[in-house]
This record gives C-alpha cells, sequence and structure tokens, in this order.
C-alpha cells in the first residue's frame, strides 16, 4: 500500500523554530528528540510495513530530499537504513494540500495511506486499515478526542461511524458534542479522486484544492466518509506550545505507550456519582454536572497515558425513558464539560438493559438479562478487547459494591469511592450505617473520590501527569475544581467518615 505523506506546508506559526538554523528549515524537518519529525514518521510507517511513500513537498523541499533521498540510504541522525523507498511530488506553485494527490492520481491506483506532514504520532495502522477495509467507504478519519476541543473541528458519527456532521473550527457547535477530532491521517480510495480529477492532468484548473474543505467534508452525511476513533498518539506540530508538550511527551515514552501496537492500561469509570452528579436517573444533558475535581481527575489520567473509558448501566434506555439519541446527547454534554478542562474520555460504553417490566414505552427488545449491565463485567471485557487493555494493570473507580463487583469479574483492582461529595445524596437505603462506612465488597482501595483515588494511583505509580496540570487548572478557574491537596490530606478529619481512608485501602 502506498502512503502519501503531504510535507509541502509552509508552517508560518512556527517561524521561531524553523528560522533559527542558518538556512531555515521546512516544518517536517523540525526535531524531536534529535530526529526530524518527518524521520520518526517514516520509523513508524517502516515498523508496520508501510515503506512505498511518495512525498509531496513545496517550501524548502530541497531541505526534505536531500535528507531523505530515495530512502535507500542510511539516516544522517541514526546512521540506520531509512528502510523505505520514497518518491516525490514537487509543487513549484502553490496548489492546496490535496492539489498534489488530484495530478497523483494516475500513480494512486489502490486504496492509500495519507498523512498530514506535521504530525508527530504513534499509531497502530493495521488495525485502522482493518476498519477502512471493513466499511470499505471512499474515506476514512482517523479520530481521537484531544484536550482543546473547543478550538478543534469536531467530527459527529453514528453507531456504525459514518460521519453525519463536520464542524469546523470556525463553525458554532452545540453544546453537547462529542470530542472527536479528526487528527490528520487518513485512508483513501482512489474512486474519490475520480470525481475531482478531470480527463487530463493539464485541465486541472490552477485553484488550490485543500484536502478536507474541498474532498473529505462534502462526502459528510452521504454514507461515504467512515471515522475511526482511536485514543493513540497524535499531535500536529503547529505552533510552538504544541512543539514543546511533543518533545516532553516524547521524553516520557507517551507516544509509544497510547499506541495500540502496544498493551494498554485504563482507568474504568462508573458515571453517575463518579464523574457527575447522581440526580436519579438522569434523562437531558442539562441535568450532567461534574462532581468537583472529577475533571481534574481525568486530565491527570490523561496526561500520564492511562486510557479513561467509561462504563455505564442505562437501564433508562430498555425503560423507553431515553433514547439512544438522547444518550449519545447527555455524553456529548459530558465530553463537552470535561473538554472545556482539558481533559476527555477515551471512549463510553453503556448497557442499554434492563429486565423489569411495566414501563410504559419500553423496549421489549433490550429486557433481557445480558452480560454487560454491572456487576456483569460486559462492557470492561469488551473495551479490554477493542483497546488491547491489561485488565490485570488496570482499574475499574465507582461509587457502588456493582462498580467493585464489576471490575473485580474482570480482573482489574478496583477503587471504592466513598464519602466524597456525594455522600449526602446517597440513597438512604445504601447509607443505612449512620457512620456511612464504607463497605467491604472486596475493593483495592477505598478512596474519598475520584480525585483522591487518581492523585494515590499516580503517586503510588509515581507517574507524572505532565507537571501542566496546576497550570491548566488555574486557567481553567475551576469553580467546581478544589485546590486538591496532598493525599496526607485525606484523614479522618478530612471527611464525615470516622476511619481513615487509607487505613481500609491496601496498596494501589
Ligand atoms: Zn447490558
Amino acid at each position: 500500500m502506498k502512503t502519501v505523506i503531504m510535507a509541502g506546508g509552509r508552517g508560518s506559526r512556527l517561524a521561531e523554530l524553523t528560522e533559527n538554523t542558518g538556512n531555515g528549515i521546512p516544518k517536517p524537518m523540525i526535531p524531536i528528540e534529535g530526529k526530524p519529525l518527518l524521520e520518526r514518521a517514516v520509523d513508524c510507517l517502516r515498523e508496520q510495513g508501510f515503506t512505498d511513500l511518495i512525498l509531496t513537498v513545496g517550501w524548502r523541499r530541497q531541505a526534505i530530499m536531500r535528507y531523505f533521498g530515495d530512502g535507500s540510504g542510511d539516516s544522517p541522525a541514526t546512521g540506520r537504513a531509512f528502510g523505505v523507498h520514497i518518491s516525490y511530488f514537487e509543487e513549484h506553485t502553490p496548489m492546496g494540500n490535496a492539489g498534489a494527490l488530484v495530478r497523483l492520481a494516475d500513480s494512486l491506483k489502490e486504496d492509500f495511506l495519507l498523512l498530514n506532514g506535521d504530525l508527530v504520532f504513534d499509531v497502530d495502522l493495521n488495525r485502522f486499515l482493518a476498519f477502512h477495509r471493513e466499511k470499505g467507504g471512499l474515506a476514512s478519519l482517523l479520530v481521537h478526542p484531544n484536550d482543546h476541543p473547543s478550538d478543534s473541528g469536531l467530527i459527529e458519527t453514528d453507531a456504525e461511524g459514518r460521519v453525519i456532521r463536520w464542524l469546523t473550527r470556525e463553525e458554532e457547535r452545540p453544546s453537547c458534542s462529542r470530542n472527536q477530532v479528526n487528527a490528520g491521517i487518513h485512508l483513501i480510495s482512489p474512486r474519490l479522486l475520480d470525481a475531482h480529477r478531470p480527463d487530463a492532468v493539464d485541465k486541472i484548473p490552477p485553484e488550490p484544492i485543500d484536502l478536507d474543505r474541498d474532498l473529505l467534508k462534502p462526502l459528510a452525511g452521504t454514507g461515504q466518509l467512515f471515522a475511526y476513533r482511536s485514543p493513540e498518539y497524535v499531535k500536529d506540530c503547529g505552533t510552538p506550545v504544541r512543539y514543546g508538550e511533543i518533545c516532553r511527551d516524547w521524553r516520557r515514552g507517551l507516544a509509544a505507550r497510547r499506541s495500540l501496537r502496544h498493551r494498554q492500561r485504563a482507568v474504568f469509570l462508573d458515571r453517575d456519582g463518579t464523574l457527575n452528579r447522581h440526580v436519579g436517573f438522569l434523562k437531558s444533558p442539562e441535568e450532567i454536572e461534574l462532581l468537583p475535581g472529577a475533571a481534574r481527575a481525568v486530565r491527570m489520567l490523561n496526561r500520564a497515558g492511562w486510557l479513561v473509558i467509561l462504563v455505564t448501566n442505562q437501564p433508562v434506555v430498555a425503560r423507553g425513558e431515553v433514547t439512544e439519541d438522547e444518550l449519545r446527547a447527555i455524553h456529548g454534554r459530558l465530553e463537552t464539560l470535561l473538554g472545556q478542562n482539558g481533559a476527555w474520555l477515551d471512549d463510553i460504553y453503556y448497557c442499554p438493559h434492563h429486565t423489569d417490566r411495566g414501563f410504559p414505552g419500553e423496549r421489549p427488545e433490550l429486557k433481557i438479562e445480558c452480560a454487560c449491565r454491572k456487576p456483569r463485567p460486559g462492557m470492561l471485557l469488551q473495551a479490554a478487547g477493542d483497546y488491547s487493555i491489561d485488565l490485570e494493570h488496570s482499574w475499574m473507580a465507582g461509587d457502588r459494591e456493582s462498580d467493585v463487583a464489576a471490575g473485580r469479574a474482570a480482573g482489574c483492582r478496583t477503587a471504592l469511592l466513598w464519602n466524597g461529595a456525594e455522600a449526602p445524596r446517597r440513597l438512604p437505603q445504601e447509607s443505612r450505617q449512620s457512620e456511612r462506612l464504607p463497605p467491604n465488597c472486596g475493593q483495592t482501595v477505598t478512596c474519598r473520590d475520584l480525585q483522591d483515588f487518581v492523585l494515590r494511583l499516580l503517586e503510588e505509580t509515581q507517574e507524572e501527569n505532565g507537571n501542566e496540570d496546576e497550570k491548566t487548572g488555574k486557567q481553567t478557574g475551576g469553580k467546581s475544581e478544589p485546590a486538591g491537596g496532598t493525599l496526607s490530606d485525606t484523614g479522618p478529619d478530612q471527611g464525615r467518615n470516622s476511619r481513615s481512608v487509607s487505613s481500609d485501602g491496601g496498596d494501589l
């Protein structure tokens, strides 16, 4: 399979990085820990068998062509062979990032991989390819949640992964959008180019052609464009700030750790009473209110490279009280609120089933004994298969015994969240003990709330959370986010609990 890398961009926002080195360098040659970022992309491609590369080059193309040659030589950075075959398409006048593609159409007879040239990534490409082949669309986009969805283009999909709406950065978005951003990695069928190709190359109009605006976005809603959601590391090196983040992430090994080529560690989270306030049966997006510290906790897990996966029982669907579309909006609201705090969920699994009958409008097909309703472990096991999760080194955190039971049944370690901000709202039968002692249901640890758990987890595993956390916490104001505090604060005097939170837990 051919890979086309669009490496012709000018990168004018990165002038302070590209202009400081004598003659100046093009954006794809910016070093990430001693290697040009384009070479890191070539490494990732070669390791997975993608060795037939076409680079479209324009601005300062000679620097790229001199460095890589035809790919048969050795890397000046490492002395080791590039191990790929490279050909070039030279743009002498700006033709837009897809202008070259249309002109290359004759040499792109099969599905091909198309990459933005300023990406730093570690992605399991063959997994993405399997998705693309199964869906059979004109194009598949790799989409992912990011930490700034409010100023990113958002991709809305249906349950099968078809793109139903594509909102650009400039467009106003609903207050309950899923955090799904186009990452700049695509699989494209040559049939897509057919529609844009006149019968001869010299008849192609000279106007620049933009990949997103002219080729891909018009496919939204046609059923021919699919989105493959991935939690893997993909960042564009578009600004000096992001460049700094990428270098730091690379040093910490974050990109490799998040790649689905490797086994993942996850924290599974319950929803109501763990991330957001418990309001009984939650039925509309407006009822979602994040608990204090919850967004900060998720953000710390994101930055430390843990997958964060929501697993929630939603019997309201079986009862006919909430449709699947409404549930999507509720979860979109949850993702939007988290996104405003720089936090994201890597995925959401819900169980729509319930066996109790007798509700008006109930859906008989969902009135079943299923394998996914907690305390059963079905959602965790499904996620483990989808994301290559090492359950033994993963955690389930929630405020119910059924969360602990589901986690244990899946083979995870478990955290019971007890006596945090939700304590006064617990249903009476669950707080019968006047001291509100946490039940012993086999949990690995008992923590006050999600933030308490995450702080302890990261301390025990001695992981960095990127050291950006405090800064971001201040920027986002955090009306609902207390100052955090150290683990030693979570003693008996802090909660209503008469027992020390840490004494009954055991080691993380
Ligand atoms: Zn179920």
